[in-house]
């Protein structure tokens, strides 16, 4: 059976593979799997055909006799508050998240908050594969969209509720917010405000061209927003991606620091401030192992899952913690909900800052240092998993990791290998505290997996 559901929801470019009658249908499926009857919340980020494709979503959704409350331009984190504290038996957002400006997509939030769990898409593709759609009762069709009122305030309250407002707003940081032309401009900047902080912004008008830069926070994207940091002399800068849910921090001196080096020092600060909360974070492979190193001496267990957002969502659900946590910037803080949340990261930021009284560059200064080597070899994915099994063999006697390809554990160093999830690419991720070993270490293993891949 066909598969539509990537890694994070449904994606494709518009009009090409996201057409009108797709995600009608898919939306109808969606309707299906959820119910005649069910309330769902429908939201959009700012993404080119993001209000007709919200429109055909509500179509879809209504066919099936579901009952939709609109909320339009909102963050996905903001749709899954709403979704998770108010009742709704589900969500849809149309969002390509983090994707090129050409695309758009569907992410599916079950009624805790949470995307929905991969046995549920399956329900879904199998429904919309099989054309298993169930129509609603037609009395269902009169006054079946309705606006969800209060659903930023609401969520923005919630935010501000869960951190130390007084001590923050005596701090009066200076925050510049990159929402990237698009919903984070909603939601973070009144976050910020109503922190007591003096907000500026950069590509801070909604614009479904993306017209300041890439929708994917990363070291290059964000190359510009670093130097205005620096210039303006603000205490922290954020970058989201397009739906709001990552935030890259960066530093007082307009340095650009991954998610997993942001998120550490986050959780050093949850831990002293609270002590009630079991010692635990979940993170993917894809973290770096400077994370356990750091947090070690607080008593913090690590626990790496499967790389994917959903993936540590349900951990940090089943096994409780302080948070969850990806290196591109995703951070969930469980007390407000266990999912990625850009705007929630931002008032913890400032909230470190106030219980900390230094400048965060200091803060970040305390992480030990690694020298990062990323690189991709092309090759089929049965050739990938081979490679893993090589690696896992020639670095037996190591420390290792092995749920999603294999993650070696060294003295001064730490590698993963593993197939990519979306491409026929073997990606290789190298750490070490001396540079010249992180490339030695990164040549060794693009040698190791060019003779797997030369073999028959
Ligand atoms: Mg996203």
């Amino acid at each position: 059976m066909g598969r539509l559901f990537g890694t994070d929801g449904v994606r494709g470019v518009v009009n090409r593979e996201l057409t009108i009658d797709f995600v009608v249908r898919l939306a109808y499926a969606i309707g299906t799997f959820f119910g005649e009857g069910s309330r769902i919340l429908v939201g959009r980020d700012v993404r080119i055909g993001g209000e007709v494709f919200m429109k055909a979503v509500e179509a879809g959704l209504v066919s099936a006799g579901c009952k939709v409350y609109e909320a339009d331009l909102i963050t996905t984190p903001g749709l899954q508050y709403n979704v998770g504290y108010k009742g709704f038996d589900g969500g849809v957002m149309v969002t390509a998240s983090h994707n090129p400006p050409e695309y758009n997509g569907i992410k599916v939030i079950a009624s805790d908050g949470i995307e929905i769990p991969r046995e549920a898409e399956e329900e879904i593709e199998s429904i919309f594969f099989e054309q298993r759609f169930r129509p609603g009762n037609i009395t269902l069709l009169t006054s079946s969209v309705e606006r969800a009122p209060g659903v930023i305030d609401d969520y923005v309250k919630a935010i501000v509720g869960l951190v130390d407002r007084e001590r923050i707003k005596a701090r009066k940081l200076k925050v510049l917010v990159d929402p990237a032309n698009s919903v984070g401009a909603l939601t973070t900047t009144r976050v910020v405000r109503e922190l007591g902080g003096k907000v500026y912004t950069i590509n801070g008008h909604l614009d479904p061209f993306f017209p300041g830069r890439h929708p994917e926070p990363t070291v290059e994207s964000l190359r510009e927003t670093a130097l205005v940091a620096k210039a303006l002399g603000v205490d922290f800068a954020v970058g989201h991606d397009a739906d709001g849910d990552r935030a890259i921090i960066i530093d007082d001196l307009g340095r650009i620091h991954w998610g997993d080096r942001s998120a550490t020092i986050l959780v050093e600060h949850l831990v002293g401030k609270h002590p009630e909360l079991p010692r635990r974070v979940y993170t993917a492979v894809s973290s770096s192992i400077l994370v356990e190193e750091y947090l070690r001496k607080h008593g913090v267990e690590v626990v790496w899952t499967k790389v994917g957002s959903p993936i540590i969502a349900r951990e940090v659900v089943r096994g409780g913690g302080l948070a969850g946590f990806e290196e591109n910037g995703g951070f969930m803080y469980p007390k407000l909900l266990p999912v990625r949340d850009g705007a929630m990261k931002t008032a913890l930021i400032m909230e470190l800052l106030a219980y900390e009284n230094t400048r965060l560059s200091e803060i970040f200064d305390r992480l030990p240092k690694y020298y990062p080597v990323k690189t991709k070899v092309p090759m089929p994915r049965e050739k990938a998993l081979q490679v893993v099994e090589k690696v896992k063999e020639i670095y037996s006697s190591n420390r290792m990791v092995t749920i999603d390809g294999v993650k070696v554990f060294g003295e001064d160093y730490w590698f993963l290998v593993r197939p990519s999830g979306t491409e026929p690419l073997l990606r290789i991720m190298v750490e070490a505290k001396d540079k010249s070993k992180a490339e030695e270490i990164a040549n060794n293993l693009v040698r190791i997996a060019r003779e797997v891949a030369s073999t028959k």
